[in-house]
C-alpha cells in the first residue's frame, strides 16, 4: 500500500437489530484512526442477509453512529445494491481462468470434501480441472474461487502481525451460488476496492476471511488493503463478551446510564492505549491513536473502570443536558418530571452529581427532592425522632426559619454553628433530620440536601414530622 494515498477506513457492519458493543469499539477505532491520519470513515451496511436487514435494524445502525458520536464521511453504502457490480466481479475472474464453474451439490459435494480431507487439504472440485459441455451450461451452478494449491497466503497484520496460512488449507470457496447470489468474501474485496478503502480494522474473528480476501485481491491484481484484526471484547469471566453477560448493545449502555463521551474514552482504551493515560478528549484520543497501538491479547470489560470514566464525564457534564437526560429516565419509569419537577431537578444536579457514576444513579439521587408531602415516616425513622431529638430539630428548624442565606455554605455553616452550641456531634440529629427531610431515600451531605429542597419545601417538611400534631 503506498503512503501517499489518503487514509480510508470503514466499518461494515451486518444489520442484526442491536449493534453489539464490540461493533462500536470497532467502529471507534476506524474513526479514530481515519481522523488521525486526515482520511475518511465510512459507512457500508452488509445488508445480504434479507430477512434480518430490515429497515429497523439499519436504522439500529445510524441511530448506534450518532449516539456514540461517530460520524461517517460521504454516502453509506448498502451492499445489496451492489450484486449487478459483484456478479461483474466473478464473471471477471472467470474470464481470466481464476474461477470455475461448479455443478458440485448435495451427496457429491460431500463426498468431495471427505476426500479433500482425507487428502490432508481443503476443499477442490473436480469441476477446477473439468470443461463443462454445452448442456451443463443451462443447468444451475456455483462459480468458485481457483485457489492457488501450494504456497502460503501471508496477511501482514498491523496488530497481529505476519500471519501465515497454508493455500491448501483454503478451498476453494463459492463466488457466487448457483441463485445467482455472490457470497460474504468476494462482495467484502469489491465493496472495500470500490470504496478506496486502505485500512480495515475489525475483530479478530476475520482473520481467517483476511486470507480468502487477500487471494481475491491477488486474482484480481488489486492492491489488499492494511488489515488490523483486533481482539475481541471479553467478559470479566474471560469469555467472548455475550447477551450471557447483560448489557451488549449500545443501546443497553444507554438505557444503564452511560454518557456516549464516556463509552468513547472506555472504548479507546479497551485494546489500545497511550502510555498510562486513561482519561482524555476526543482530541487528544485522534491525536494518539495509531492502529499499531492496539493490544494483541484480548480485552475484559470492566465495570468498575467504566463507571469511574462514566462518572469523570458527568461531572464534567453541563448541568442542563444532565437534566434533559434524568427526564428521559423519570418518562421511561412512567414518572415524567413536569416543569416544577424539572426545575428542581437542575437546581439538585450540581449538588449530587459528583456522586453518580451513571445516570441512573443521578436520578435516584434526586428521587428525595420529588418526594411527596406528608412524608411518612418508617418505624426506625420515627424510633430516631427521641423527645431530646425532637426539641433539638425544633431549635434547628427556628434557626433555619431566620437565616437568609439559603445557599449550601450558608447552610453548612449553620449547621456546624448548630452542632458546636448544642455540644453534640451531627450524629445525635444528622440521621433524624435526614429521615424528615428525604423519607429514606439516597440525598447527600444535608446541607446540600437543604439545599436543593430549597427553602419552603424543607421548611414544611421540617414542620410536617415537628409539628406538635405530628
Ligand atoms: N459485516 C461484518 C460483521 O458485521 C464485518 C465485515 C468486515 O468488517 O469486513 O462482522
Amino acid at each position: 500500500m503506498s503512503d501517499s494515498k489518503p487514509v480510508v477506513t470503514r466499518i461494515a457492519p451486518s444489520p442484526t437489530g442491536s449493534m453489539h458493543i464490540g461493533t462500536a469499539r470497532t467502529a471507534l477505532f476506524n474513526y479514530l484512526y481515519a481522523k488521525h491520519c486526515g482520511g475518511q470513515f465510512l459507512l457500508r451496511i452488509e445488508d445480504t442477509d434479507r430477512e434480518r436487514s430490515t429497515e429497523a435494524s439499519v436504522q439500529v445502525i445510524f441511530d448506534g453512529l450518532a449516539w456514540l458520536g461517530l460520524p461517517f464521511d460521504g454516502e453509506v453504502v448498502f451492499q445489496f445494491a451492489r450484486a449487478e457490480r459483484h456478479r461483474e466481479v466473478v464473471l471477471a475472474l472467470l474470464d481470466a481462468g481464476k474461477a470455475y464453474r461448479c455443478w458440485l451439490s448435495g451427496d457429491a459435494l460431500t463426498d468431495a470434501r471427505d476426500k479433500a480431507k482425507a487428502a490432508g487439504h481443503a476443499l477442490r472440485s473436480p469441476w477446477r480441472d473439468r470443461e463443462p459441455r454445452p448442456e451443463d451450461l443451462a443447468k444451475p451452478h456455483a462459480i468458485r474461487f481457483r485457489g492457488p494449491l501450494n504456497g502460503d497466503t501471508v496477511v501482514r497484520d498491523l496488530v497481529q502481525g505476519d500471519v501465515t496460512f497454508r493455500n491448501r488449507d483454503l478451498d476453494d470457496l463459492v463466488l457466487l451460488r448457483s441463485d445467482g447470489v455472490p457470497t460474504y468474501n468476494l462482495a467484502v474485496v469489491v465493496d472495500d476496492h470500490d470504496m478506496g478503502v486502505t485500512h480495515i480494522i475489525r475483530g479478530d474473528d476475520h482473520l481467517n476471511n483476511a486470507a480468502r480476501q487477500t487471494l481475491i485481491y491477488q486474482a484480481m491484481g488489486w492492491d489488499a488493503p492494511d488489515f488490523a484484526h483486533i481482539p475481541l471484547i471479553h467478559g470479566d469471566d474471560g469469555a467472548k463478551l455475550s447477551k450471557r453477560h447483560g448489557a451488549t448493545a449500545v443501546t443497553d449502555f444507554a438505557t444503564l446510564g452511560y454518557l456516549p463521551e464516556a463509552m468513547r474514552n472506555y472504548l479507546a482504551r479497551l485494546g489500545w492505549s497511550h502510555g498510562d493515560a486513561e482519561l482524555f478528549s476526543d482530541a487528544d484520543a485522534i491525536a494518539w491513536f495509531d492502529i499499531a497501538n492496539a493490544n494483541k491479547g484480548a480485552a475484559r470489560l470492566d465495570w468498575d473502570k467504566l463507571n469511574h470514566v462514566n462518572a469523570h464525564y458527568i461531572r464534567l457534564a453541563d448541568d442542563s443536558r444532565l437534566t434533559d437526560l434524568v427526564a428521559d429516565v423519570f418518562a421511561a419509569r412512567g414518572e415524567p418530571l413536569d416543569d416544577a419537577r424539572r426545575a428542581q431537578a437542575l437546581r439538585t444536579i450540581p449538588l449530587v452529581k459528583e456522586r453518580a457514576k451513571t445516570i441512573l444513579e443521578l436520578a435516584d439521587q434526586l428521587v428525595f427532592v420529588f418526594q411527596a408531602r406528608p412524608i411518612v415516616l418508617s418505624e426506625k425513622a420515627l424510633g430516631l425522632l427521641t423527645d431530646e431529638t425532637r426539641a433539638r430539630l425544633v431549635r434547628l428548624s427556628d434557626q433555619l426559619a431566620a437565616t437568609n442565606d439559603w445557599s449550601a455554605e450558608g447552610l453548612d455553616s449553620l449547621l456546624k454553628a448548630f452542632a458546636e452550641a448544642e455540644s453534640v456531634g451531627f450524629g445525635k440529629f444528622g440521621p433524624a433530620l435526614r429521615a424528615i427531610l428525604t423519607g429514606g431515600s439516597a440525598s447527600p451531605d444535608l446541607h446540600r440536601t437543604l439545599a436543593s429542597l430549597g427553602r419552603d419545601e424543607a421548611m414544611a417538611r421540617l414542620n410536617d414530622a415537628l409539628s406538635p400534631f405530628a
